[in-house]
């Protein structure tokens, strides 16, 4: 898919009701500084499209950038920001699992999982949310500049397991720093806005 035009359509809060679009969705999800922004600039070609957070946590809201008039990629809200309080903790999960349910156009679900860590306990229930939604999460494992080629596998092989993953099970490993990924996950979010 070449990114002809991308639009920053709808940004809700805890309060906003969701757009009933009529377009295909896919959306991300992931741990607050796990990548995402960076990931979303970089899979839609701008630099500053997604704002790259100095505080992560801070942004609330569900994203939906329209993309080509062919569909929406959905940024969710960073969950697990230590800091946070619990208020806007509770309020993360209830945007989100208003939307895991409310959206009739949801096609797929990308989680992000830092390669360098094991998932956290908060990666492993969003995991299995996902799931219980009836989505099978499509997992990014973000940052792999960060870690020699040679180590890249053992780290994959951690991941899957922790998370419970099965063989056919999808998991791409990402750089926003070496574009390593891109082009997977592309095609997957092609695939998924045009069925
Ligand atoms: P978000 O909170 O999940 O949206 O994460 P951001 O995209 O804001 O990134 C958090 C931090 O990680 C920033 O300092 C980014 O520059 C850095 N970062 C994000 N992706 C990568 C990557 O692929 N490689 C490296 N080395 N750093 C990254």
């Amino acid at each position: 898919m070449v990114i002809k035009s991308v639009e920053l359509e709808t940004v809700c809060g805890v309060t906003s009701v969701l757009p009933e679009n009529t377009l295909f969705e896919v959306a991300f999800a992931g741990k607050s500084n796990v990548g995402k922004s960076s990931m979303i600039n970089t899979i839609l070609n701008r630099k500053g499209m997604a704002r790259i957070s100095s505080q992560p946590g801070k942004t609330q809201t569900i994203n939906f950038y329209n993309i080509n008039n062919i569909g929406y990629l959905v940024d969710l809200p960073g969950y697990g920001y230590a800091r946070a309080n619990e208020e806007i903790k509770a309020q993360w999960g209830v945007m989100i699992e208003n939307y895991l349910h409310q959206s009739a156009k949801l096609q797929a679900v990308f989680l992000l999982i830092d390669i360098r860590h094991e998932p956290s306990e908060n990666d492993c229930l969003m995991y299995d949310w996902i799931n219980s939604q009836g989505f099978k999460p499509i997992i990014v494992a973000t940052k792999a500049d960060k870690l020699k080629p040679s180590q890249i596998n053992s780290h994959v092989s951690r991941i899957r397991q922790i998370l419970g993953m099965g063989k056919e099970d999808v998991l791409i490993p990402f750089s926003s720093e070496t574009k390593l990924g891109k082009n997977e996950l592309m095609d997957l979010i092609d695939n998924y806005l045009l069925r």
